[in-house]
This record gives C-alpha cells, structure tokens and sequence, in this order.
C-alpha cells in the first residue's frame, strides 16, 4: 500500500533527526556490525529519541581486542597520573551537570531533580576513585630480620560492566572510576533501553585525557551480555539489574573462570514501630517509595506496620497525594513496566488488600503518551500476596500488618532478597534489635533509601547480589584489583628461619 505524501514526508523526517547509534570503540564511534536495532523511547511523552543497534558477538570481540591493546600502557602509567586524568572528569561532570541530567531526564523519565542527583553521586564517585592512590597503595612489612614482604595490588585486565535501566549515568559510573584508576580497561554495556548516557559519559573520557581505547561502550541486549561473559579477553564482570538475569550472568561468567559480581533486584522492607516519629516516618516512607518513581532497588516496596500505627499510615497517604505525575514524580520506563505495575496493584485489591491511594490510570496534561503511575498506598496485603513478595519496580507501597516487631523481622527474612532495610523508631534498643535480625546488607534506622555515601560501599545481601566485594566503596578496590605478594631478603646476615 502507498503512504500518502504527508505521512511519508514525516515519517522521513522524524527518522532523519532520530539518530541512530554507534559503539564507541579506540575512542571513536563505530557502527555496529549488526542489522538488529531498537528504538530508544522518551518515557515522558512516548516519542522515539533515538535508534539503538543490537550489537553482535563479533562487535564485543573488536572491543575487547581494543581494550586489551590499551592494557598495557594504561596499566603501566603511575597510579597518581591516572587519578588526575579522573580529577579532570569529575571538573567536566560539574561543568555538564545539566545537560547530564537533562539526558537522563530524557531517557529514563526521571524529574529533572531525581536526574541531577544521580548525577551528584557519580561525581561522588568520581571523587573516591580520585584517593585511589592513598587507598589503594601496598603494604610492606619486615617479617623476620632482614626479610620483608611487601604486597602491591595488580589491575586484572580488560573488565566489563553490564548496566540497567534506572540510573543511567549514575550506575555505570559506580564502576568506570574505580575500575579505571586502578589500572584496569573496560568493556561497558549500558542498558539498550537508555543508551545514550553512556555515549556522554564515553565523550567526557575522552576529553578529560582518558587513552582511548581504555574505555569502550558496545550497545546491545541479552546477545552482547553473553558474548561478554563468553569472552576469553575478559577478567571480570560486573553486573547490574534483575535477579534473574543476574543469576544467568553469574552463573556463565563464572562456568567461564571469570571474576563476577552481579548485583540483583530488590524487596526492601520498612519496619514502622509505634513510638516512630509521625512527621518524620510519613515523609521519609513516601518519598522512599515514590523518588524514581519507585524503579530503584533501594525503593521502600513494603511497610511492615507493627501494632497500632494508623496515625502514620494517615500521614503517611498525605503525604503520598502531594506527589503529582509529571510534576514531583516521573515517568515509568516502558508502557509494559506501566502495565505490569497497575496489574500488581488491582491483583492486590482482587484479593482482599484496600487501596489507599490509587495511583492507576495516571494521565498527565500535555504528556498524555507518557507511562505514568501515580503515587500508590496498598494496605491490609498479606504476605503471600505476589505484591508482597515480588519486586513490583514502581511508586508502589504495599502496608502489610504484623502484631509484633520479631513478627516483621520474621516478614522481612521470609523474602529471598536483601538489599535494604529500614527501621523507625526512636528508641535506640529497638533500632539495634531490629538491625541484627533483618537479612539485608543496607540498612537504615529513620531512612528511607539508606545508601550508602562514599567512602563506604553499596551491596545487599541474599538475592540481591552474588560474589564477593561490594561494587563501590574500598569494597571495589578488592574486586578490581589482585595481590601480588613479594618476599625480600638481600643481605647474607639476614635472620635465618623455617622458610629460608
Ligand atoms: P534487567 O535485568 O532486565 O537488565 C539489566 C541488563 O541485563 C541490561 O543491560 C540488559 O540488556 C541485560 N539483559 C536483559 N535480559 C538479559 C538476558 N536474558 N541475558 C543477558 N542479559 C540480559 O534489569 P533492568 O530492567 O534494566 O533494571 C531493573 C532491575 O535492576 C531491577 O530489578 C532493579 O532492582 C535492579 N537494580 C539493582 C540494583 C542493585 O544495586 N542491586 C541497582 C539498580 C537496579
């Protein structure tokens, strides 16, 4: 069938100004070797952005070769050197923090102030992996007289990170710093759904002094991830995103005698005691469960209300209407994510939860092909509810009910993740009673998203990660570094022992 010339005049026009994506391999774009691409959509309004390309396992191959070639020398150059070439990005980042946040804005569908803290904490980053050298220098001790043993920290080699959708610069700035300062090269695999910030990222290396091909950037989905965990160049992989996938990434980079650390999804439970402050706890559990509009893996998903605490569980669902769509809350990634978040909520009310605050057909004026969910209050959910035991990934608060605290502890270790959990109350007895019983590596006594600040390092527990280390923090340098451990003895005089 012909088009009508109107249709086929727009149509041409819209695909000349979506640009088409490329990897960035040795410092420059290259197009992949590939025929298979997706459209990049701006969640806020629906409208494609831009056309991503499905890389093949020959496209990884060229960059992992590249960063192999760069190994060398980069591995070579003095520590301090490297870091200053970081001190730089970290300047370049504060110059573009808008237009930064403007991207992932864009991308992602975050508020433009969510979308300029993601960035704040990539510069955060940036800055810890600036005191690599101090932290990151060896030991050196006289083990017996005349002998020593000195340690130094090795870079493993070409390293990959595999990126999500949520935290488009953020995330994959949890590891490029680090892993670069400390001599490694880099192979990253942003999320095909929000590819764009990784080319920023890419540009802002280059111009901060960055070698290239010491950082490299192959777009792609599910094809990319296993030529990467299949590839004999690569150390180590890092991995950011669901469970499931961080299961299958693990499970192949390891069969692979590679270094793995996959970071999973995320049930995070908020134990409300009857003593929390009213204000405080309201505020703190709403904007948990609504910021990012609940796709993060440090979102409030379940409040366990221990015994008599409607008058927070009122304040609470205030403070949930003052968030508007399109206004203080943004969009979600997809139509499907969209989907599949109301489908949780009216599975719930189907079987006997009450909705406080229904956030379900959200519309926004002007916006109306975005993917909105209002802010949404769930109350009276049991703990079989698929609500209550799977990562819904939205501004989504299921209230599950418990007469006692060791009755909510019993709720928080029932899920199998462990990312994150909060307590709030005021007494300090109970804080600590409830910190050495829940089964999470985050935990927060009156916060909401207890992440972690540098220097100190994010990663959960249980399903929510598997390998050992953290991914950021002094926790990272174990993971991008190995030991190489050095006996030293020059002079005959030297004590003599067992191991001479
Ligand atoms: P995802 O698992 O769908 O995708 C993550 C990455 O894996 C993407 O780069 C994607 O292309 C790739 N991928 C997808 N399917 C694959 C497959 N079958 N085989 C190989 N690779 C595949 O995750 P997402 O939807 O992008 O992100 C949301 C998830 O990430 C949530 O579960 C969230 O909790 C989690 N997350 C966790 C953390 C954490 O620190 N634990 C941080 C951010 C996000």
């Amino acid at each position: 069938m012909t088009r009508p010339a109107e249709i086929l005049d727009r149509t041409d026009q819209r695909k000349k100004h979506v640009p088409i994506l490329k990897n960035f391999i040795g410092g420059a774009s290259v197009a992949a070797r590939t025929a298979d691409s997706l459209p990049v959509t701006n969640p806020s309004t629906g409208e494609e952005i831009a056309v991503v390309p499905l890389a093949a396992a020959a496209d990884v191959d060229a960059a992992v070769r590249t960063a192999h070639a760069a190994f060398g020398a980069w591995s070579a150059t003095p520590i301090k050197e490297r870091a200053q070439v970081f001190y730089r990005y970290k300047s370049l980042m504060e110059r573009d923090a808008r237009q930064l946040a403007a991207l992932v804005h864009e991308e992602n569908g975050k508020v433009m102030s969510e979308a300029a803290a993601q960035a704040e904490k990539a510069i955060e980053v940036t800055e810890f992996a600036c005191s690599m050298p101090q932290l990151a220098a060896g030991e050196i001790l006289e083990v017996s007289r005349g002998v020593e043993c000195r340690v130094d920290r090795y870079p493993l080699g070409v390293v990959a990170s595999i990126t999500p959708f949520n935290f488009p610069n953020m995330v994959p700035n949890w590891t490029i710093p680090n892993a670069l300062v400390l001599g490694n090269t880099m192979v990253l695999k942003p999320s095909e759904q929000v590819p764009l910030s990784s080319m920023r990222i890419a540009d802002l290396l280059k111009e901060a002094g960055l070698p290239d091909g010491v950082f490299n950037v192959v777009h792609g989905s599910q094809a990319v991830v296993e030529a990467i965990c299949d590839h004999p160049g690569i150390e180590a992989v890092t991995f950011v995103g669901s469970t499931r996938v961080a299961k299958i990434v693990y499970a192949r980079a390891t069969s692979r005698f590679k270094r793995a650390l996959c970071l999973g999804g995320a049930k995070n439970h908020l134990i409300v005691l009857p003593d929390a402050n009213e204000e405080m706890t309201a505020s703190n559990v709403a904007a948990s469960m609504s910021g990012c509009a609940g796709q993060r893996c440090m979102a409030a998903s379940a409040m366990v209300a221990v015994g008599e605490v409607d008058n927070i569980i009122k304040r609470l669902c205030e403070e949930a209407r003052k968030i508007i769509p399109g206004k203080n809350l943004g969009a979600v990634i997809s139509k499907q994510a969209k989907e599949r978040i109301e489908r949780y909520i009216t599975e719930a009310e189907r079987d006997g939860a009450k909705v406080l605050v229904d956030g379900r057909n959200a519309i926004v004026p002007g916006m109306e092909g975005g993917y909105y969910v209002g802010p949404t209050v769930v109350d009276f959910v049991r703990p079989e509810m698929k609500i209550a035991q799977e990562e819904v990934f939205g501004p989504v608060l299921a209230i599950i009910r418990a007469k006692t605290v060791d009755d909510a502890i019993r709720i928080e270790n029932s899920s199998p993740y462990g990312n994150a959990a909060s307590v709030f109350t005021q007494s300090g007895g109970m804080a600590r009673y409830v910190i050495e019983r829940v089964s999470a590596g985050m935990i927060g006594v009156n916060i909401g998203v207890p992440v972690p600040r540098e220097p100190f390092s994010f990663g959960g527990w249980n399903d929510s990660k598997f390998g050992a280390c953290d991914i950021t923090g002094k926790s990272s340098i174990d993971f991008f570094t190995k030991l190489k451990k050095t006996t030293t003895k020059w002079n005959p005089e030297s004590q003599a022992n067992w191991m001479s």
